[in-house]
């Protein structure tokens, strides 16, 4: 009843009240999603050029990048050719000239100001305009309901930092308009766990959402208690860090398939996996995504490559070809379930999260923890972090089996990658420590 109360007329209110495009736009990519790709691409390469030439105008950092690169971009002027000429925006240039990125039609003061969580160590400072934010909701919600969820229906949160609603209109929009409850990701331990139980039973919320790893351990901790009675229709786990292990055992303590969403501060959501479950539908109307190669050229389906993004909603703050240092694999193939949204086969892990072989090479810190936690019994966290070029630390949690055969194995698992030359030590550790945003960090590489 209060579902539908908040589907039919508390979000529609709320919408009206605030003169936000939310649902219209939800509406526009919920029909929009079964367009055909050649469809979809058009509208995006429209989108495209309105942004280019927008940021012409009024961007004074991309205005003179173009113009030092000879590119010229208006309304009528606009090629893909020479877009992929631009040149790469990394986190370091937009920390360094964020006031010359900010659109000069906009006062900072009436953008939406952000900083993002820093899972990779890097901090930064953004600003949207307004109705970015709302097209960003939208898209959540064409996404949110790919789990199972639908709009009204209450949601868990597994999530550092809940807000807390403070006044009058918080308070109602909190419950009749959120209905979210929250697990704080910054203080996980059997009470605060327990007492979420207790909440869920209250409010039997319809799905969960939280960083794929911090479900994992509510998960983990259902399994262990033999609590089998919080029955989502959908699971979505927004961090990129999804391991098969993870997935396997979310989804046997919740008896739910897992939604795995990719998406950052910086733009929201790029991808996201369909009720399929076979690879992310990329958020073609809202976002440009490219794979480039270390000469940032594209790279062809099936191969990694670093994720390269342009924003096609924030005029407040344009990104253009921005450099999120992700690494992904696309695909041409098509999807069972028939929406054009072309396909983000996986991620291979943050850049950053790469270790260096001695030999130069790198290896994806993400894939040898896959590797080793699958194979070798007695572990239940692991974190590897990389000192040297010839020093690795392995910051290892003890699993209930444990035995003299664990720690052995975990070395010899690791010298298959790592030669002699490379010191490895274990460190016996009671938890791994989380960022301040709540995100762990799988593999850390100070080279
Ligand atoms: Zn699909």
């Amino acid at each position: 009843m209060i579902a539908a109360l908040s589907k039919y007329v508390f979000h529609p209110l709320w919408d009206l009240k605030e003169g936000s495009q939310r649902l219209t736009e939800w509406r526009r990519l919920e029909s929009m999603q079964w367009w055909d790709e050649a469809e979809l691409r058009n509208y995006q390469t429209q989108r495209l050029k309105a942004m280019v030439g927008y940021s012409a105008k009024h961007s004074w950092y991309y205005r003179n990048l173009f113009k030092s690169n000879g590119l010229s971009f208006t309304d009528d002027n606009f090629s893909l050719e020479d877009f992929k000429k631009v040149p790469v925006t990394t986190k370091k240039e937009v920390r360094n000239f964020l006031p010359q990125f900010i659109s000069e039609q906009f006062q900072r003061d009436n953008l939406v100001q952000a900083k993002t969580g820093g899972s990779t160590g890097v901090s930064l400072e953004l600003y949207f305009d307004k109705t970015c934010q709302e097209y960003r909701n939208a898209a959540q919600l064409m996404a949110d309901r790919w789990s199972g969820w639908d709009i009204g229906q209450a949601k868990a949160a597994v999530w550092g930092n809940p807000p807390t609603p403070v006044g009058l209109k918080q308070v109602l929009r909190h419950h009749l308009h959120d209905r979210t409850i929250y697990l704080d990701t910054m203080d996980l331990n059997p009470d605060s766990m327990n007492e979420f139980v207790a909440h869920w039973r209250r409010v039997k919320p319809e799905a969960v959402f939280g960083h794929a790893h911090s479900i994992f351990i509510f998960a983990k901790y259902l399994v262990d208690n033999q609590i089998g009675d919080l029955r989502p229709r959908g699971i979505v786990a927004t961090s990129m860090m999804l391991l098969d292990h993870e997935r396997k055992l979310i989804e046997q303590a919740f008896e739910c398939p897992v939604t795995n969403r990719y998406g950052c501060e910086e733009v929201g959501l790029i991808a996201c996996e369909c009720e399929e479950h076979d690879g992310m539908h990329i958020n073609t109307p809202h976002v440009f995504v490219e794979l480039l190669d270390s000469n940032d050229q594209p790279v062809k389906p099936g191969e990694p490559g670093k994720i390269v993004l342009t924003d096609l909603n924030n005029y407040g703050m344009p990104l253009i070809r921005y450099r999120v240092e992700d690494v992904g694999v696309y695909s041409e193939r098509s999807c069972r379930c028939g929406r054009g949204l072309p396909i983000l086969e996986r991620l291979e892990g943050r850049v950053a999260d790469f270790l260096v072989l001695p030999s130069g090479g790198q290896v994806a810190g993400i894939s040898l923890i896959e590797r080793t936690l699958s194979r070798i019994p007695g572990i239940e966290q692991m974190q590897l972090v990389q000192e040297s070029i010839d020093l690795i630390t392995i910051n290892r949690v003890k699993g209930h089996d444990y035995d003299a055969n664990t720690d052995p194995g975990l070395i010899q698992a690791m010298r298959e990658t790592f030669d002699e030359s490379v010191r490895i030590e274990i460190n016996d550790v009671g938890a791994i420590a989380q960022e301040p945003s709540g995100k762990y960090r799988f593999s850390i590489c100070k080279v």
